[in-house]
């Protein structure tokens, strides 16, 4: 199957076909149309397997249908990444397929001045891409507003438990409206994972790659 058959805006269809994309990997046409339909995603799979376009194209997919700008200070979507590396690269994801789409992405992480962070939050963000720790001290000195968070997406989440960031994950997650939409991505679902899925996740359609 194509990437023509999956029910995308035109912008998205345009960035991926000027990338070069023509077939969804099995993540993405598994992931896509569920994500779509708006439930919430449990998914098993490694780096490599094209997992950030599985999670970016349906979240801007959204994004495109929105009226409004974000209000500031607040976030549509936030994702939650174990590095700096990471963080980066998901960034960079959602600017390449939301090319043709007028989206703000947002970054911040820890180990850097928090100023400049301070003022890209300060605009409100369509989406925003974060390390846990980084993302909490913001948040604890009221840079960021997250009642309007309507997409939670935690990547690598067996990455971000085994560096520590389960207090963390926890404490950003109660600050999150209750009706939203959450996507938990690990490579493996081990104990702690299968845990905190069921505390964050609703009903979440399972995928395993
Ligand atoms: P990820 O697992 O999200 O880190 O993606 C792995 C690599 O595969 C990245 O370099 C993507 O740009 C690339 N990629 C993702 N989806 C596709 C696709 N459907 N067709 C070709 N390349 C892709």
């Amino acid at each position: 199957s194509s990437f023509e058959a999956l029910p995308l805006a035109a912008p998205l269809h345009r960035a991926l076909s000027e990338k070069g994309y023509t077939t969804p990997s099995p993540i993405q046409a598994a992931a896509i149309p569920v994500l779509l339909e708006g439930h919430d995603l449990l998914a098993c799979a490694q780096t490599g397997t094209g997992k950030t376009a599985a999670f970016a194209l349906p979240m801007l997919d959204r994004l495109s249908k929105m009226k409004s700008r974000p209000q500031p200070y607040s976030v549509r979507t936030l994702v939650l990444t174990p590095t700096r590396e990471l963080a980066v690269q998901i960034a960079d994801s959602f600017h390449t397929y939301g090319k043709y789409l007028r989206v703000n992405v947002g970054l911040v992480y820890g180990g850097v001045s928090q100023r400049p962070q301070e003022r890209t939050l300060k605009g409100g963000l369509d989406v925003l891409v974060a390390t846990p720790g980084r993302l909490l001290d913001l948040y604890q000195q009221n840079c960021l507003d997250l009642d309007q968070v309507e997409t939670f997406v935690l990547d690598e989440a067996d990455h971000m438990l085994d560096m520590g960031f389960i207090h963390d994950i926890r404490r950003i997650a109660k600050e999150l409206p209750p009706k939203r939409q959450t996507l938990l991505f690990s490579a493996t679902m081990a104990g702690q994972i299968a845990e905190l899925a069921t505390t964050l996740l609703r009903n979440p359609k399972e995928i395993r790659i």
